[in-house]
């Protein structure tokens, strides 16, 4: 297997952008696309040649990278405008999306008959990750594959968390099993909240009895902080991505024939809070809905929470 030099970067938004910007500082020839002219011409001001099209891009490239918001974004791309019809046999597509299995096996079966070989590589990290070039990524698809990339996950990604998670799918599946997990502790934590300030106790106290009690969780120890503190439900990764990997997360149980009866309620919360607070809103915005319902504003003082 040949040295991957020539790489085609396509989709340049919060993840994509400063991904790309790593892999032309890295030394790799990256040409990059993006729908949005300006998210372009900020990947060429960082080292990357513009592409004129997804498909330029893909012409003469060792990998081509696509980090897209959701899976009809993934499959127009590599499918229905090209791009793995335009690849080299030999070359390999790398999907970094947080995407479904069901689009993953029609782009391996279109790429198979290319003699391209494909890697999903989903992250986890958000834009801070992206922009430090520490995400954590999670890779399904052939070893080999694997390891040949292993230079490009290693210019944006943290070198102890890249992991080979098994056949081509399983990166996508980890990475939605993990984000629903974190989503149904964030409504948990919601709940609880609320119900016990409700009932009188002191938000102080009842933060660090869950903090120092068997039910304690990185969510209620780390992620919710920036809520109680100042009202940040972190912006950095939206409620029109929050509730597309949830939807995935359903699709993924009813495809594998597993009732997942709690996950079809947590999802239509989270579709709630999208209504109430916009598609932009911050991830943690399910709290702010049982904040609203209860008419309770769960604030705690940075000084309050240690
Ligand atoms: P984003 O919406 O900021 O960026 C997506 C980019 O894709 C946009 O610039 C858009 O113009 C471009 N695009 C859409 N359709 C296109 C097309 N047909 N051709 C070319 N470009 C096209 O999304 P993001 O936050 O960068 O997330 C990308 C993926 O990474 C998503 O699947 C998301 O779930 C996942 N992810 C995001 C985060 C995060 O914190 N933002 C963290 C982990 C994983």
């Amino acid at each position: 297997m040949t040295e991957i030099k020539r790489v085609g970067f396509i989709g340049l938004g919060n993840m994509g952008g400063p991904m790309c910007g790593h892999l032309a500082r890295a030394g790799f020839e990256v040409t990059a696309y993006d729908l949005d002219a300006g998210a372009l011409a900020r990947a060429v001001d960082a080292g990357a040649l513009a592409g004129a099209s997804s498909v330029d891009c893909a012409r003469g490239a060792d990998a081509v990278i696509t980090m897209l918001p959701a899976p009809p974004h993934v499959e127009q791309v590599l499918l229905a405008d090209g791009v793995i019809a335009a690849m080299e046999p030999g070359s390999v597509s790398i999907d970094m999306s947080t995407s479904s299995t069901a689009v993953g096996a029609r782009v391996a079966a279109a790429a198979h008959e290319r003699g391209v070989d494909v890697l999903d590589a989903p992250v986890a990290g958000q834009n801070i990750g992206a922009q430090a070039g520490t995400l954590a990524i999670y890779v399904g698809g052939n070893e080999a594959v694997f390891e040949r990339a292993q230079p490009l996950f290693a210019a944006v990604g943290d070198p102890a968390r890249i992991f080979h998670m098994g056949p081509h799918g399983a990166g996508y599946t980890i990475k939605v099993l993990l984000n629903l997990k974190w989503f149904i502790e964030s409504v948990a934590t919601g709940e609880i909240l609320t119900v016990g300030v409700r009932a009188g106790v002191p938000l102080d106290r009842l933060y660090r009895a869950l903090v120092g009690s068997p039910a304690n969780s990185n969510f209620l120890e780390r992620d919710v902080r920036p809520v109680l503190e100042s009202g940040d439900y972190d912006e950095a990764f939206p409620m029109r991505l929050v509730t597309k990997d949830l939807g995935l997360a359903v699709d993924l149980a009813r495809d594998v024939g597993v009732p997942v009866e709690l996950t079809g309620l947590v999802e239509q919360i989270h579709r709630r809070a999208r209504v109430a607070y916009g598609d932009d809103a911050g991830e943690i915005s399910a709290i702010r809905l049982y904040e609203d319902l209860a008419g309770v504003e769960l604030r705690l003082p940075a000084e309050d929470l240690d």
